[in-house]
């Protein structure tokens, strides 16, 4: 068998979010399905070990956050990377509450789908949630993102578009060793920099101050491996 195969399917990328006891959190995932049509059912594969899997167990309630390309590995990062259980994600993320009470996204999202657990299928390290869709909008006309957009573009694989002659430049002056977080895989590539933390490209990873963290799961640079 051929696993990699599996690698072929499209998907998505959401945030999840729920509720309980007043208390939101949330998480990105990709696998969310439509189901059936009439009436409109969904179903979402969530990993038992997440904060959000107790959530949506306790409440049954939960909310799609449907991700658009323009969303920053800031957002995915703290969605994606950290835990409920350490850090509040909602303190500093613009949001609004569905009908339900469970917060939708409003940065970087084009739409949000709100569900009721109707059933829940046991996979061992996950469940499906299946759920009535009970409300849904599309909010911006903008193309969502989808997993292979995240992987190609915004994990730093994408063609470069720097011309050729700067950056043969940049390879000869700085160190360009690429340097891994051993914690979410996000790659540090000097001839980038990190644009958000404010490292210019040309910036060696050993010349990064001892403070930047990991842009994506805010690890500090010892959690880092060279490639
Ligand atoms: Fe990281």
């Amino acid at each position: 068998m051929n696993k990699k195969t599996l690698h072929k399917i499209s998907y998505g990328l959401y945030i999840i979010s729920s509720i309980k006891e007043g208390k939101l959190n949330g998480q990105i995932a990709n696998t969310v399905f439509q189901i059936t049509s009439e009436p409109p059912t969904m179903a979402i594969s969530i990993n038992k070990e997440n904060l959000t899997h107790e959530y949506i167990r306790e409440s049954k309630l939960l909310t799609v956050s449907i991700l658009d390309q323009s969303a920053p590995m800031t957002l995915i990062g703290k969605f994606g990377f950290k835990t409920g259980r350490e850090i509040d994600k909602f303190i500093d993320t613009k949001y609004k509450l569905s009908n339900n009470g469970v917060p939708i996204i409003e940065e970087a999202v084009m739409g949000f789908l709100e569900g009721e657990v109707i059933q829940e299928v046991d996979m061992g390290s996950h469940t499906i949630f299946i759920a009535r869709v009970t409300d849904a909008d599309i909010t911006k006309d903008v193309e969502p993102m989808n997993y292979a957009y995240y992987h190609q573009v915004k994990n730093g694989k994408a063609p470069k578009t720097a011309p050729t002659y700067i950056e043969e430049d940049v390879k000869k002056s700085i160190n360009i060793d690429k340097y891994t977080c051993s914690v979410c895989g996000y790659v540090y590539d000097p001839e980038k920099g990190d644009e958000a933390g404010g490292i210019k490209p040309g910036v060696a990873f050993e010349e990064l101050p001892e403070a930047w963290l990991c842009p994506i799961c805010g690890v500090g640079k010892s959690e880092f491996v060279k490639e």
